[in-house]
């Protein structure tokens, strides 16, 4: 339930920085301007004007700080209720001194989340908005923030809303054939509800198709590198990390953990997990980090397969064809700088295949557009009209309002209107948990528990 109680928080991450702010929400947040910040010059707190001051301790008259503050008056802030911000000096110790006095006015600290909930409770932002900010937050490469920002702005949002004026100009025919039983449903009326429910399925399902590349936008991609020892893995890890963080030696089998790297491939997200290079051995420890490679193999988005293209495909090559046989595999032969003798069977189970020295960094670049481009698909990803699905907890709402369409289709000849009215009505219900107008207080609790403190 929401209560209209005045809220507090720190905004900025914990530790010490350039500045801290302390944000305040509710019908309190200009009396406790008023009470513990004194402006320097006269005009006192000036709704949408930063003013410079001092914070005192109302108690023992002590100043705390030099602070600027801003106070936004309702409607126009963030939550839509009276906002007061305070600026202060970005020590940890200040900043929580400074709370501390926001909270003896008689103030609540407030929820994870908690400003940005009270947007979308007092109806400024929608549900997909406000998962929006906090993926903005999260954002780990380019595309996830553009998505995200796009997402805020309201695309995916008018989208949902497109869904719903169709359920409802077909909901809207339905009713008025039930308030009035004596007329049977129409030819014209049957085609309009067909034609409104056609064209909400129709976005639906577009929606739905873009949910597998919005998830690999907003949460990035496990790509595992498998190969046997000295095939070139750990050289191949540093050439994607430009660094030289696994360790490279001649001696076959000293990889013998899981490393594990996040880097950023033309604006995709990319875990990186290099594992111990897979062989039959008799050293326990070898072995223990070999089966840990193995385990990765099906959790992993993309495998890349590393063969050492200068020597003979041997057994321990075939070791590693059967431990990633089903899986998304990319072939990578390595050390092309050297005569070729490889000759690696089955090439066509393997989505690409790439040839790089990863000694010298030749074909290193192909090799990452070839991953980024298993999973990006659409150029228009860059494009303003770009819309994508990218939490399963949307999916899984459309996925339902789409089964409750097609048993209303299924269910359109017997013209049941009671039934088709219910069948319209569930689709509803799930088109609009998505945007938030039908989401239960413990959907709003989940998603908002969430956040971080202060947003
Ligand atoms: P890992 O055991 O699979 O991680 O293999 P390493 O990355 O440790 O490399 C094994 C050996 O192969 C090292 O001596 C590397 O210098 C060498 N090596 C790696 N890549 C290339 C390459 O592209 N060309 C040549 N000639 N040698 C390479």
């Amino acid at each position: 339930m929401y209560i209209r109680d005045t809220i507090a928080a720190v905004s900025t991450p914990p530790g010490n920085g350039g500045i801290g702010i302390i944000r305040v929400s509710g019908d309190q947040a200009a009396a406790v301007g008023h009470t513990i910040f004194k402006p320097v010059y006269d005009g006192g707190l000036v709704s949408h004007r930063f003013s410079f001051g001092a914070i005192r301790d109302t108690a023992t008259g002590e100043k705390v700080d030099e602070a600027m503050a801003v106070y936004m008056r309702a409607p126009r802030s963030y939550t839509r209720e009276d906002v007061l911000e305070l600026h202060c000096h970005g020590g940890w110790l200040v900043v929580e001194r400074v709370l501390a006095l926001v909270l003896s006015c008689g103030v609540r600290l407030a929820d994870p989340g908690e400003f940005t909930r009270r947007a979308f409770l007092n109806g400024r932002i929608d549900l997909v908005q406000a998962e929006a900010v906090m993926d903005i937050i999260a954002s780990k490469s380019e595309s996830a923030l553009q998505l995200a920002q796009k997402q805020r702005e309201g695309a995916l949002s008018r989208r949902i809303e497109d869904v719903r004026g169709c359920l409802l100009r077909a909901l809207a025919l339905v009713e008025a054939y039930i308030d009035f039983p004596e007329d049977d449903l129409g030819a014209t009326d049957a085609e309009a509800i067909q034609a409104a429910v056609g064209e909400a399925q129709g976005i639906i399902d577009a929606l739905l198709l873009t949910f597998e590349e919005g998830r690999v936008i907003r949460d990035g991609v496990s790509v595992l590198i498998v190969g046997k020892p000295n095939a070139g893995k750990s050289s191949l890890l540093n050439r994607l990390l430009n660094e030289n963080r696994a360790i490279v030696t001649h001696i076959p089998g000293t990889t013998r953990d899981i490393i594990e790297e996040t880097v950023t491939f033309d604006g995709l997200s990319v875990r990186l997990l290099d594992t111990a290079g897979i062989r039959h051995t008799d050293d326990l420890v070898e072995q223990e980090g070999i089966n840990r490679a193995l385990d990765k193999i099906p959790q992993a988005d993309l495998i890349l397969a590393v063969f050492d293209a200068s020597r003979e495909f041997s057994h321990e090559d075939q070791l590693i064809l059967d431990a990633v046989s089903g899986r998304r595999t990319i072939a990578v032969l390595n050390k092309t700088d050297l005569p070729r003798r490889l000759v690696l069977p089955d090439e066509e189970r393997f989505v690409a295949l790439v040839k790089i020295a990863a000694l010298s960094g030749d074909g290193v670049d192909l090799l990452k557009k070839t991953v980024c481009s298993q999973f990006l698909h659409s150029t228009a990803a860059d494009s303003r009209e770009f819309v994508a699905l990218s939490r399963a907890r949307h999916r899984d709402a459309l996925v339902s309002a789409e089964q409750f369409l097609s048993q209303f289709s299924n269910g359109l000849p017997e013209c049941n209107l009671e039934l088709l009215a219910l069948d319209l009505r569930s689709a509803l219900q799930a088109v609009g948990s998505v945007t938030g107008q039908t989401a239960t207080d413990e959907v709003l609790d989940l998603i908002f528990s969430s956040f971080c403190i202060g947003k």
